[in-house]
């Protein structure tokens, strides 16, 4: 009885998301705004379109991450944008992502007993229209995107934690948040008393990282959707 009573928690009322490599997977997302830009150069400039994508896709594999198009431009001296053209484009486009296979289910079936909500950085336009691409507006009961409230409160602030905790109308302690990445995820609902999971997708950008110290490690770690339902279980859901 005791070691039952020590495995199960309290009940939880909220369950709080990220969005990028949680719910989808961040990559397809770079994917998809490759093949918009490349598209764009080629409608343009009659560049094949293909080529481009490739040649964007092993700058990114080669892993480079903050100067993509800026190697693209200094390498194909016939293309006349501007580097904001192409990252605009990238970042304001519609995205063709999907959901991590078998997530809605879940999710819909949390959406019964629990708030959801999600909890992501981001550019505001990008992120709506990922959300948007994903089907997630009817699902949860708030998103924020911590831009809205200002870049001071990206995280690892702990203001959007709780912001969204008034908002739905819970405290901090009787919700957790499930993310991917240990250098700004698991900060604030530590500092808030708040649970933390990190889905550790091997497909993820963070997959390798770990945490600098305790006040950035999550309470646990799982693997995959069916790993995380199982921990799940410990809080009665
Ligand atoms: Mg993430």
């Amino acid at each position: 009885m005791i070691i039952l009573y020590l495995w199960m928690k309290e009940k939880l009322k909220a369950i709080l998301f990220d969005l990028d490599d949680t719910l989808y997977l961040e990559k397809d997302f770079v994917k998809s705004g490759f093949k918009a830009v490349a598209s764009f150069i080629q409608n343009d400039n009659g560049i094949n379109e293909e080529v481009v994508y490739d040649r964007l896709c092993s700058i990114f594999n080669s892993g480079e991450r903050k100067n993509i198009f800026d190697y693209y431009i200094n390498e194909f001296e016939e293309i006349n944008y501007s580097i904001n053209e192409l990252v605009n484009l990238y970042r304001t486009h519609s995205p063709n992502i999907k959901l991590i296979p078998g997530i809605k289910e879940y999710l819909l079936s949390l959406s019964k007993e629990y708030k959801l909500g999600i909890i992501t950085d981001g550019y505001i336009q990008t992120q709506k229209n990922k959300i948007n691409a994903l089907g997630l507006n009817n699902i949860f009961d708030q998103i924020l995107i911590t831009e809205e409230l200002g870049r001071k409160f990206w995280k690892p602030s702990i203001v959007p934690f709780s912001t969204i905790c008034d908002k739905l109308g819970v405290i901090p302690t009787d919700a957790i948040y499930i993310a991917d990445n240990p250098k700004k995820d698991f900060k604030g609902p530590n500092q808030l008393g708040m649970d933390s999971m990190r889905l550790r997708l091997r497909d993820g950008e963070h997959y390798r990282s770990e945490p600098s110290n305790k006040g950035f490690a999550p309470a646990i770690d799982v693997y995959s959707l069916d790993n995380l339902k199982i921990e799940m279980n410990r809080y009665n859901v």
